[in-house]
């Protein structure tokens, strides 16, 4: 029999034993390591420009142009259109070493995996540059589709009630009433759809329906009559992966274009790679290579007449003209009187985990996308899914969780403040709902904290007169993260990045 002081004795010493097997990188179920650590290099960099820490030796300055700030897509986009178009004097600014933003990528001897973007919806014919893109890399040619680069079978399934379904939308122990319910949402979708207002790039659509910003996709649902506590779970899935909301914390616009928007794209893909979007982005950077300065944090951007100065820790570049692609929150930590954009950004975390085995259940029936019901994580996709060899003894998982429930600056604070193995706790727990087996399998578990993830399309957001007007603002420095959208996927920041370059070239008259 165990006294109570005999258990508190007990529960202190295996503590002891459970933080000693946690700090050698041991977990204490199986005594298999877990190697792994933060990969969020950049963090302490974001701190020290936020605590305006930052110094500036002024090594050189550099006359130039045009200056663009963030590698990101936006700003990829932004030099990719530039060069196309015979303008080749500017320069590329990205903080980090490798340049990709939200979009970057890694590899280890397994697989190359994502750090965020993982895929790209097949677009429509009317996303034209999305279209533009993909034919200049191959991926679309002769009206066609490249198959390599579509998702292959099965694309996503959902852990319910203890087994896995095909597709996100919950079927086991769906109800008659429930099934309604889907049918009549998704009837719904599809007329707003057709209404011409739900459109990517997001500028493009009528603005009829204003007035669905100002309520949450969560009150939108309810006033609907939509009460499938199924239906509800897959909405607020769906914004959590897009936004990295809760339905509740959603604009009822932007909830409806996640269905309505995408709706329009052909039957098929989505187009996913190993490294996700990284695929995209790594084509990006080896055309515009010239450009790119990596590890090149600017740290103050000031007026100059007319003309602007761009302050980085050892050049300062003297320029007429600059493309901001770098997320907006950013701008009253770099400029004394900046444009301002009063955005929500969702926190988020992602895991790259190396497994050295599948788990129990048969390796085949894994989806590209794995989703488990109720859980707070957003689940896994699996990098080694599009790869042609058909049999994988090893792989990489990439895990997501946007960290929406609460307040973003607690989760924030939550990122900074806990270790490496309280997270890596947390996504092996979630995980082994449906993979009890997991920690057998895991060798590595490689963590990127992201406070400032992306924005978050709030009620009032979208159409708020301050937004509006920075997405049509001119002048000698303009916006182009995906942010001044309202919300952060591949066609907005391409599309800003595009129209920044457009403005830039009007403006110097090329
Ligand atoms: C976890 C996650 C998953 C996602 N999944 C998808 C997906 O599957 N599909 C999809 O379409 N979209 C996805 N997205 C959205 C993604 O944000 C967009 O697709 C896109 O990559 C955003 O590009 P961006 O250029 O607008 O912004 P960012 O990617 O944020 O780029 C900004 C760049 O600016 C740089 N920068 C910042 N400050 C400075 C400075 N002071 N000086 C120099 N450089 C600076 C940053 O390092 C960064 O490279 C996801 C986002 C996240 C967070």
């Amino acid at each position: 029999m165990t006294t109570a002081s005999g258990a508190a004795a007990k529960s202190k010493s295996s503590r002891r034993h459970f933080l000693s097997a946690a700090l050698i990188g041991l977990s204490p179920k199986t005594d298999k390591p877990i190697q792994g650590g933060f990969a969020d290099t950049m963090m302490p960099l974001g701190h020290r420009l936020r605590d305006r820490v930052l110094g500036v030796t002024f090594q050189e300055t550099v006359r130039v142009p045009l200056v663009i700030v963030g590698a990101g897509i936006a700003g990829l986009s932004a030099a990719w259109h530039l060069d196309k178009r015979g303008f080749r004097d500017f320069v590329l600014l990205e903080m980090d070493r490798q340049a990709g933003g939200n979009s970057k990528w890694g590899e280890n001897e397994v697989s190359a995996y994502p750090w965020a973007a993982h895929y790209l919806p097949v677009p429509s014919k009317e996303v034209k540059l999305v279209h533009e893109l993909m034919e200049e890399l191959g991926v679309y040619h002769d009206g066609h589709w490249e198959e390599r680069h579509l998702c292959h079978s099965p694309q996503e399934r959902l852990y319910l009630h203890g087994r896995w379904q095909e597709g996100l939308e919950p079927e086991v122990a769906a109800t008659k009433a429930d099934r309604t319910q889907y049918k009549r949402f998704h009837d719904q979708m599809r007329e707003f759809e057709q209404s011409g207002e739900w459109v990517i790039p997001v500028d493009n659509g009528k603005r009829t329906r204003r007035e669905l910003d100002q309520l949450s996709m969560a009150d939108w649902m309810r006033r609907n009559g939509y009460d499938s506590p199924y239906l509800h779970w897959l909405v607020d899935y769906s914004c959590r992966d897009d936004y990295g909301a809760r339905s509740h914390q959603t604009s009822a616009w932007a909830g409806i274009h996640y269905f309505a928007a995408r709706g329009q794209q052909e039957d098929k893909g989505p187009l996913t790679w190993p490294e996700g979007n990284g695929w995209i982005a790594g084509r990006l950077i080896r055309k515009l290579d010239r450009y790119l300065r990596t590890e090149t944090m600017v740290v103050r951007i000031r007026p100059n007449g007319t003309k602007w100065r761009v302050l980085t820790p050892k050049t300062t570049y003297e320029t007429d003209m600059v493309i901001f692609a770098a997320p907006a929150f950013l701008l009253p930590y770099i400029m004394e009187d900046p444009p301002r954009l009063k955005a929500d950004y969702s926190p988020w975390l992602t895991a790259n985990l190396t497994l050295d085995r599948w788990p129990e259940e048969n390796a085949s029936n894994v989806a590209w996308d794995n989703v488990i019901y109720n859980s707070p994580g957003l689940g896994y996709v699996v990098a080694t899914h599009q790869s042609l060899k058909t049999r994988h003894d090893r792989t990489v998982w990439t895990y997501y969780w946007a960290l929406a429930d609460g307040v973003a600056k607690d989760n924030r604070r939550l990122l900074a403040e806990k270790d490496w193995t309280y997270w890596k706790e947390l996504i092996l727990g979630d995980l082994s709902r449906a993979h009890p087996d997991i920690r057998q399998c895991v060798s590595r578990i490689d963590i990127m904290r992201m406070g400032h993830a992306m924005v978050r399309p709030s009620v009032g957001f979208l159409f708020s007169p301050q937004r509006e007007a920075l997405a049509r603002q001119t002048g000698s420095f303009v916006l182009a993260n995906s942010d001044v959208s309202g919300f952060s996927i591949f066609e907005e920041a391409q599309y800003r990045g595009v129209q920044a370059a457009e403005k830039s070239l009007r403006r110097i008259g090329r």
